[in-house]
């Protein structure tokens, strides 16, 4: 019989439990703290617990978090985690430590049903959606992996941009940002946690009523058509629908709104481009981040070269919106979304040998 997870289990939960087990329902708090305020997934160690009680903890949970698969060390100093699901699939993490911060960038989904065309993990499709007990795993383990590497420092930021489309996978989505903000638990401030979605509009009217995290829109083109070419979500939810419903949010950080815009060359990167842009924006507090695209195989887009990126760039910034270059951290060992888990998910379908080449190549490429 398979035990239910632990990390899904949330407080009202854990006080259920414990008031069944004849114990006080306050030591429910106390196990979330453990696992969310202590990143400590062996119940044997929660001293404030009787040993009666650590004891039915053990048998009635599965307390193991999905399995290391592989992690890989950036020359940025960001680590890729490459993580096995107790069901075989691959997600993954990415763990970007800088001087002043900590982000950690979460999976909310295996695949994704979206389909955006210049997305690696658009391309696996839905496997299946991560429970929110899987969610918070990644953040324990960035966490045990700030340990292991000898810092002190624990996660501070989260962004929901790694595999799958948060609005997506909603309750299991909110339920862990609940914890994660929640200042008995994980305890990071509501500016620290972002949500990023590609437009799933009634679901962010929702997201705002329910938890005030902080938003942030994959956009990539204020062009309907192109829009709609490039993401599929535009068609059901277009532009002015998704404008209406973000002049409603409850905007969490100074800068308002941050709307990811991936720059592809020759496709949504010239002046007229940015002109739609400031026109979209108009009315909003917004900031955009400028993407140079992450070339991946099979895919023939590749980056707007620097030159013409600042020009766009300029473009914004003339217009007080302001627009920061950002590179995706750990292009070394296939930073972007998806692009790890991907290939793992392909090298399953590949005879031992070649994965086992293929895999050697890559460790080489690593170290040169
Ligand atoms: S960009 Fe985001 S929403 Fe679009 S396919 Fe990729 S993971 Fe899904």
């Amino acid at each position: 019989m398979t035990h239910p997870f632990a990390l899904d289990m949330t407080e009202s939960g854990w006080k259920e439990w414990c008031t069944a087990q004849g114990a006080k329902p306050f030591l429910g708090t106390q196990i979330l703290e453990w696992i969310a305020r202590k990143d400590c997934n062996e119940p044997e160690k929660f001293s404030n617990v009787s040993s009666a009680l650590r004891a039915k903890l053990i048998e009635s949970f599965d307390w193991s978090l999905p399995v290391i698969d592989t992690l890989l060390p950036s020359g940025d100093g960001s680590e890729k985690i490459l993580l096995k699901t107790k069901d075989n699939l691959f997600t993954e993490c990415v763990l970007m430590p800088s001087e002043n911060r900590v982000t950690l960038c979460v999976s909310s989904q295996v695949g994704c049903r979206m389909a955006c065309t210049f997305c690696q993990t658009g391309k696996m499709g839905l496997t299946r959606h991560l429970s929110r007990g899987e969610i918070l795993a990644q953040v324990i383990i960035a966490n045990q992996r700030l340990k292991a590497r000898g810092e002190s420092r624990r996660v501070t930021n989260i962004v929901f941009m790694g595999m799958g489309e948060p609005l997506d996978n909603f309750e299991e989505v909110v339920s862990a940002c609940e914890v994660m903000l929640d200042e008995r638990f994980f305890g990071l401030s509501k500016h620290k946690v972002t949500v990023s979605t590609s437009g799933l509009v009634p679901a962010i009217e929702e997201l705002g009523r329910r938890v005030p995290v902080s938003l942030a829109i994959s956009l990539h083109s204020a062009d309907d058509e192109q829009r709609s070419g490039m993401m599929p979500v535009n068609k059901t939810y277009p532009l002015t629908a998704l404008k209406d419903v973000l002049l409603k949010y409850p905007v969490q950080t100074r800068h308002g709104i941050t709307f990811e815009y991936v720059m592809i060359n020759g496709v949504n990167d010239s002046i007229a481009h940015a002109k739609k842009l400031v026109k979209f924006l108009h009315g909003m507090k917004a900031k955009v981040n400028l993407i140079p695209m992450n070339p991946h195989p099979g895919s023939t887009m590749v980056a707007t070269d620097p030159e013409r990126m600042r020009e766009f760039q300029k473009y914004l910034t003339d217009r007080s919106i302001p627009a920061p270059v950002r590179y995706s951290r750990g292009q070394d060992v296939s930073g972007a979304c998806g692009q790890l888990a991907s290939k793992r998910k392909d090298e399953l379908q590949l005879a031992p040998r070649t994965v086992a080449l293929a895999r050697r190549r890559e460790w080489l490429e690593t170290r040169r």
